[in-house]
């Protein structure tokens, strides 16, 4: 709010002027407004947002609907050439992303982290202390796990090398 707007006079020179061509537009003219990943612009009387929604606004292509999301067709995700980007649904970016071999795997969810956490001491621990009748809840709270964790471990889906 309190920086000059120099954002928003430059995505509507480069969209109305600019060559469209391979390269990628990622020349921004300043840095304050260019936080990780994707750059940030503000068009008059509006909130700041994603300078790649605006551009596309800006070239005519406006978001169809909120299932959709940005697109980039190259790897700068700074990059707002609008033959580099558009609009595509989760489905598509997802199918995207799993060509590329950027989707992150399951292993990545917090769940297995928290498994982590265990060991084969703790797991025998909380599957006596659930059979000798305390709340799945309280000893979940208790060991600092979700409750969920601990029912898949009394009920032997997780954690199944340990007897
Ligand atoms: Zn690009």
């Amino acid at each position: 709010m309190g920086r000059p707007n120099k954002t928003w006079p430059w995505l509507v020179q480069q969209v109305a002027a600019r060559e469209r061509g391979d390269e990628c537009w990622i020349d921004w003219p300043w840095k304050g407004c260019k936080p990780e990943g994707y750059p940030m612009a503000t068009r008059p009387g509006e909130r700041q947002r994603s300078a790649a929604h605006l551009v596309l606004e800006l070239d005519g292509r406006l978001r169809p609907g909120f299932e959709f999301a940005l697109q980039i067709s190259c790897d700068n995700p700074s990059c707002v050439n609008p033959l580099h980007i558009r609009w595509g649904t989760r489905q598509e970016n997802m199918d995207e992303m799993v060509q590329r071999g950027r989707a992150r795997g399951k292993e990545q969810r917090g769940e297995s982290n928290t498994s982590a956490k265990l060991t084969n001491h703790l797991v025998r621990e909380i599957r006596q202390r659930v059979a000798a009748g305390e709340m799945q809840k309280d000893v979940a709270a208790d060991i600092g796990i979700s409750r969920m964790s601990v029912s898949d471990l009394v009920r032997g889906v997780t954690w199944t090398h340990v007897p």
